[in-house]
């Protein structure tokens, strides 16, 4: 064989390496750099499963093969080289060779020529059998240098994950919407399990799903069912499933289901997820006794607006003092647009400190004696006494665009290329009539004018006009 050759194979390899951003990406670089020597048909790598002690395909891990016909013939071969160390086999068009490291046998490529290989004539000549010490451990190495970036990367996300599901309660005490999240995020980071999170039902028997939003395995309900308040971890399905149950003061109040259905959860996986559901516990133990404080508080912790609770009363107030004194009353109701698409660019942090910042640029061009609370996530509420539907609208008008215009530093929480950004609102406006029998008439027509600026294009006011309905 030329050095060059050498050379290049060498080089190809090493440099691919380089570029290869994941597993399918690094394999198709090995096809390349060995059709130097085959006229190469596939290539397939295994990974044996330290804890299930199956062989795993290398792209796709979450397959389940073991009931494939080729499986016996490549887990025999592995076999063979656990025992045998031997450096290659040669199987008709088939060539397999192991995956060391350390003398360790890990794994086993699979070379699907489209040619017979022959051995015989080919071990003196074929340059490739000469080199392939070589090649074999260059591809161990490769391999088991991208599985071990990934172990990094796996364990940087999980520790990711704690400190943001901890994040959140700082701001957020809304179950409904905490919990979500927290599937998403845990999603994220174990990727071949499917994970749920269910809430006990407050009243009646059983749980409810909160995330993802189907469950189709009933089982799982029953399962749910044995839960106690002094359960721990509760291993199910021939320890392919656990069930992380989330006791909040002494009591049952929901829990989180891992799934995969092909193997074991395994006691590394188990360790993390016990990790999330501790934190989890922690947050619904903080959301708990904000909720508690809330109940009788009067005001939103993220917005220093009133609650939803605070509005209510508020409302009933200013309506039958409009009402006795004769007076205007009007009502404003915004929404940020597409506030979704911040908190998934961004993360939730930035939504937050986007609704704080929101909030704080409408309350400068309110007055003293204005009404603001926080309706919904993302929906503030003001009502405005002593003002008529005109001079409402201007208010509304300049609402809008001091929110249109505000730049929204968001430069603490290192995104990068982004300082700033900005939102805009959609605003429905409505005037306390005479002939409304309730007072939660007011804001139900602010809400329709909000929907029309919704549906007009959004970053607009909608004068709610008593003769649309
Ligand atoms: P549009 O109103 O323009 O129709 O679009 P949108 O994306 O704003 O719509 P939607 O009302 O569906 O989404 C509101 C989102 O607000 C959903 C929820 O994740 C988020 N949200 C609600 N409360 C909070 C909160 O307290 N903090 C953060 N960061 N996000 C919240
Ligand atoms: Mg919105
Ligand atoms: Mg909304």
């Amino acid at each position: 064989m030329d050095v060059q050759t050498l050379y290049d194979f060498i080089y190809s390899l090493t440099n691919s390496f380089e570029q290869a951003q994941d597993r399918q990406n690094l394999s198709e670089a090995f096809l390349k750099a060995l059709s130097i020597f085959f006229p190469l048909k596939e290539i397939k790598i295994y990974m044996m499963d330290e804890y299930s002690f199956v062989l795993k395909d290398f792209i796709k891990p979450w397959q389940n093969m073991t009931s494939t016909k080729d499986y016996q013939d490549i887990k025999k071969c592995f076999d063979d080289f656990l025992v045998q160390k031997t450096n290659y086999k040669v199987d008709k068009n088939i060539l397999y060779f192991p995956i060391r490291k350390q003398h360790k046998t890990l794994g086993i490529v699979q070379l699907i020529s489209k040619e017979i290989i022959k051995e015989e004539d080919k071990f003196n000549t074929n340059d490739f059998f000469k080199i392939f010490p070589l090649v074999a451990s260059q591809i161990s190495m490769l391999i088991t240098t991208l599985k071990s970036n990934e172990m990094v990367q796996i364990a940087s996300k999980f520790h990711k994950t704690l400190r943001n599901i901890a994040k959140i309660t700082e701001t957020q005490y809304e179950l409904e919407y905490i919990l979500p999240i927290m599937g998403e995020m845990i999603d994220g980071f174990v990727l071949d399990h499917l994970i749920y999170i269910f809430l006990k039902n407050k009243n009646k028997k059983g749980y409810k799903l909160i995330w993802p939003n189907k469950c189709s395995d009933e089982k799982i309900y029953e399962y749910l069912e044995e839960i106690n308040s002094k359960s721990s971890t509760i291993i199910k399905s021939d320890g392919k499933m656990g069930i992380f149950p989330l006791i909040v003061e002494g009591k049952p109040y929901g829990a989180i289901v891992a799934y995969n259905h092909f193997d074991k959860i395994t006691s590394k996986e188990l360790s993390y997820l016990e990790e999330i559901k501790s934190q989890a516990q922690m947050t619904l133990k903080k959301a708990k006794s904000y909720v508690e404080v809330l109940t009788h508080a009067t005001m939103d912790a993220l917005t220093g607006f009133n609650n939803r609770h605070q509005f209510e009363k508020r409302l009933k107030e200013t309506v039958s003092s409009a009402k006795r004194q004769n007076t205007p009353l009007c009502c404003i109701m915004s929404d940020i647009d597409f506030f979704k698409k911040v908190n998934d660019t961004y993360g939730h942090s930035v939504g937050d400190c986007v609704l704080k910042t929101v909030a704080k640029t409408i309350k400068k061009e309110l007055r003293e004696y204005d009404i603001a609370s926080r309706y919904g996530g993302e929906e503030f509420i003001f009502l405005l006494p002593n003002t008529n539907i005109e001079e409402a609208n201007v208010v509304a008008q300049r609402l809008r665009k001091k929110v249109e215009k505000k730049k929204i530093n968001i430069e603490e929480y290192k995104i990068e290329n982004v300082k700033e950004i900005s939102v805009t609102v959609s605003i429905g406006v409505s005037e306390y009539q005479k002939t409304d029998k309730e007072p939660e008439m007011l804001y139900q027509h602010a809400d329709e004018a909000l929907y029309e600026a919704k549906e007009g294009g959004r970053n607009k006011v909608v004068i709610y006009k008593a003769n649309q309905a």
